[in-house]
Order: C-alpha cells, then sequence, then structure tokens
C-alpha cells in the first residue's frame, strides 16, 4: 500500500494518476452519525483522505490539511461494511466527490440494501447514488488567515477563495437528490447573510433543508447555542448537534 505524504498527496482534484487508481482511505469505523437528520442512527463511515478546499477551521485535518490514509479497493470496502452488519454507510471526507471510485462504492452499498449518505461540500458534481446527499457549502469565514503558519505562500488561501462556491454544482447536486439537507457550520452573525445569500441563487430546496451547526470541536457555549436556535427559530431552519462531539469528544474513529 503507498501512503501519501502531507504536501503531495492531496487529491486536489483527480489527475490523471488519480483515476481508475484505488482511492486513499483515511479510515474506516462504526458509531453513530453525528450531524444532520440522521443523527444518532448507528452507521459505518467511510473518510477519503484528500480535499479540494482547505477550511482553516477543518475538524479532519488528516483528511485535508495532512492527509493519511492507505489505498483500499471498492470491494474490500464493501465487504467490511456488510460484516459491520450496519444497515447506514457515511461515505465522507475529505471531499469524496473527487474521487472516481465514489460512484462505484456508493453503487455497491445500494445494491447491498444499505443507506448510503454522502457529505460533501458541494464543489463538485458526480453522478452517484445516495439516499442522502449532505452538502455543506463552505462559507468566506471557512477561508484560511493571512499568516496561517498551515499555508506560509497563501496558496491554499487563493485556491480556497476560488473553489468554495460552485452554484452549477451546487444546483446539480440539489436538483438530483430530492433527499438531501444543506449543512451550514456558523461562526458568528455575517455567516447567517452569506447563507441567505446563498440560499438566493440556488432554487429547490425547502427550508426543512438548511441546518445550522456552531463551528467548533467542542460543546459549544449555551450562549452561542442559545443565540443559533433562535436564528433558526426565526428563519425556519434546523439547528444541528455535533452529537458525536457531545458522546466522544472530538476523537478520530468516532
Ligand atoms: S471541505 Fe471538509 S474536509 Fe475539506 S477542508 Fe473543509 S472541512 Fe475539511
Amino acid at each position: 500500500m503507498s501512503e501519501p505524504s502531507a504536501e503531495t498527496a492531496l487529491p486536489q482534484a483527480p489527475g490523471p494518476a488519480e483515476r481508475g487508481a484505488d482511492p486513499v482511505i483515511s479510515e474506516t469505523f462504526v458509531s453513530v452519525q453525528g450531524e444532520g437528520k440522521l443523527a444518532g442512527v448507528p452507521s459505518w463511515f467511510v473518510r477519503f483522505s484528500g480535499c479540494n478546499l482547505r477550511c482553516t477551521w477543518c475538524d479532519t485535518p488528516y483528511a485535508s490539511w495532512n492527509p493519511d490514509g492507505h489505498r483500499r479497493g471498492v470491494a474490500a470496502l464493501l465487504a467490511e461494511c456488510a460484516a459491520s452488519g450496519v444497515r447506514h454507510a457515511v461515505v465522507t471526507g475529505g471531499e469524496p466527490m473527487i474521487f472516481e471510485a465514489v460512484s462505484g462504492l456508493c453503487a455497491g452499498l445500494r445494491d447491498a440494501g444499505v443507506h448510503v449518505t454522502v457529505e460533501t461540500a458541494g464543489t463538485v458534481f458526480r453522478a452517484v447514488h445516495a439516499d442522502l446527499m449532505s452538502i455543506s457549502p463552505k462559507l468566506s469565514s471557512s477561508t484560511p488567515a493571512e499568516g496561517d503558519p498551515r499555508d506560509p505562500k497563501a496558496a491554499w488561501r487563493r485556491r480556497h477563495e476560488e473553489r468554495r462556491t460552485d452554484l452549477d454544482a451546487l444546483q446539480r447536486l440539489i436538483d438530483a437528490h430530492p433527499a438531501r439537507q444543506l449543512k451550514f457550520v456558523v461562526c458568528g452573525p455575517a455567516d447567517l447573510e452569506e447563507i441567505r445569500s446563498l440560499l438566493g441563487r440556488l432554487r429547490g430546496w425547502a427550508p426543512d433543508d438548511v441546518l445550522l451547526m456552531p463551528e467548533g470541536v467542542r460543546s459549544p457555549e449555551p450562549a452561542v447555542r442559545s443565540w443559533l436556535v433562535e436564528q433558526c427559530i426565526h428563519l425556519g431552519w434546523r439547528y444541528c448537534t455535533r452529537l458525536h462531539i457531545e458522546l466522544f469528544g472530538n476523537q478520530r474513529g468516532t
């Protein structure tokens, strides 16, 4: 198995060498879904390693800023899911939609009778099966700051800003997946205006699809939680917990 180095293995967008190759998988594990409409559901997780973005607050840097993992074939992943006995799968990352293998994996899970959630930032459209398409568009508050030591030449700051919103990809994902959620990480009041503006440029979503989640890898302060709950009531959107953080803390494999 090959192991990616922190700098070279992005798969930022699959190049010729990446097409058809087994994807780099950072981790697989069984836990309960922590976020979104299916929070609390026992699920088998598969995390693709590599991302075309670099969110400043990324909670899975081992699949973005410093991608780790091993190449694994789709057949082996399907066998592992089947052996887990769990009937829900969460295909996540990193950014799973930049990997060609995600289509075969999702089709195989569907054929095995497993409910499939795909978690994506919505910057890439790819035809995949998903019983729930979980789209998490990235706001300007996600962009790495100037002077971020992880990004000394600000190259990722520039790329992230160029890539983080692709209206065409977002619209195609919404149109292709009637079972969907639009999950936003909220850092503060300015984000709400940006979310409204973005949603105003998209068609076909319902208020029930929109979830707001406080930023952070710890349980939010009560004041932050209360503020965001009030906003959700006012806007008619959903408040989104991070159940896995409350249950297990910020740990890998949960
Ligand atoms: S899109 Fe997701 S995996 Fe990629 S940097 Fe942002 S939070 Fe991390």
